[in-house]
């Protein structure tokens, strides 16, 4: 069964295309990571598929279902966990998860069960009785997780859970989201950072400026540019190197260079290897290091849009 079917999906901000024609569907099962840089149109997607902002054209089903009209339905189907962390500060632990479940309709030891479940899957059952204010960043949003996990949702929605946590935390949420899918939980989760989403996702989607620019499982990513390889070469000197001039030589693709080292998608089938060094020579930069990588979730997105993922 398709989870979710998102059809031609569009959400302007001032004239600004936010989401610009999205379509995808996300089988049941899949852990489907949305990949992209900030500002790409991740939560705004996620925010219209959960019903908190409305699309300016386009259709949203969650299993089957029209999320216009069976609002109800929806909700009790899905557990968001938000970019911005939302628990109330000023209950414990144990009454935060009790609060959310409790909106589900669970009451008396059914509710006990379900949240003392919850807590204990992200790690907190021995904080039950502790406040936000005395958690880690990762701690609450772990809280958050059980929040959102408590009523057993099928599909749960996670939007850059992992931004500003200690690593801990963020190894906790990485394994949760593997469990919960064991469990029977089709998810999504977005990110910028493509390490999470090759480790864990069962499909991905790499979006950019408001579009879904391809779809598939890692493989199927890779192997779509395997006549791509990515260059990277530490030097000396790299101010000396220019993006625009790099890319004038035979078979270049996409350049990036930060301080210490540029990095340069070529076409596999063009060897200019030695037009690349002899560049970095003409311009006096010295070479301490050089790799030559096979295409990685950054090297398709270099490769289809000319950027790198990071800022
Ligand atoms: P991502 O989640 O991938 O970082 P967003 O969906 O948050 O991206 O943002 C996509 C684009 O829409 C950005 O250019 C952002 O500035 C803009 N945007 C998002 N929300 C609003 C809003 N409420 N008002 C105006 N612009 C917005």
């Amino acid at each position: 069964m398709k989870i979710v079917k998102i059809k031609n999906l569009v959400k302007k901000f001032n004239d600004i295309a936010a989401v610009d024609n999205i379509s995808l569907e996300i089988e049941e099962g899949e852990v489907y990571g949305l990949l992209g840089p900030n500002g790409a149109g991740k939560s705004t997607t996620i925010n219209m598929l959960c019903g908190l902002i409305r699309a300016d054209a386009g259709d949203i089903s969650i299993m089957d279902k029209s999320i216009n009209k069976n609002k109800l339905f929806v909700k009790g189907n899905i557990g968001i966990v938000p970019q911005d962390i939302a628990i109330y500060e000023e209950l414990t632990a144990y009454d935060n998860v009790k609060f959310f479940a409790g909106l589900y309709g669970f009451r008396g030891k059914e509710l006990k069960e379900r949240v003392e479940e919850a807590l204990d899957f992200v790690g907190l059952l021995d904080k039950s009785k502790n406040y936000p204010m005395e958690f880690s960043g990762g701690m609450k949003r772990r809280l958050n997780i059980a929040c959102a996990i408590a009523h057993k949702p099928k599909l749960i929605i996670m939007d850059e859970p992992t931004v500003g946590i200690d690593p801990q935390s963020r190894n906790h949420i990485l394994e949760s989201v593997k469990k919960l899918n064991k469990m029977g939980s089709t998810i999504i989760y977005t990110s910028h950072y493509m390490e999470e989403i090759e480790a864990i996702c069962t499909k991905i989607g790499i979006i950019d400026h408001g579009k879904l620019i391809i779809e598939g499982t890692k493989e199927e990513l890779k192997n779509s540019i395997t006549n791509v390889n990515t260059t990277c070469i530490a030097c000396t000197s790299i101010e000396n190197i220019d993006e625009n001039e790099l890319k004038e030589l035979n078979g270049v693709i996409g350049v990036e260079i930060n301080e210490t080292s540029a990095y340069i998608s070529t076409s596999a089938d063009v060897n200019n290897l030695d037009k690349i060094i002899l560049y970095f020579t003409k311009k006096g930069a010295k070479i301490k290091n050089l790799e030559i990588k096979t295409p990685d979730l950054e090297t398709v997105f270099l490769t289809l849009t000319g950027r790198k993922l990071r800022d």
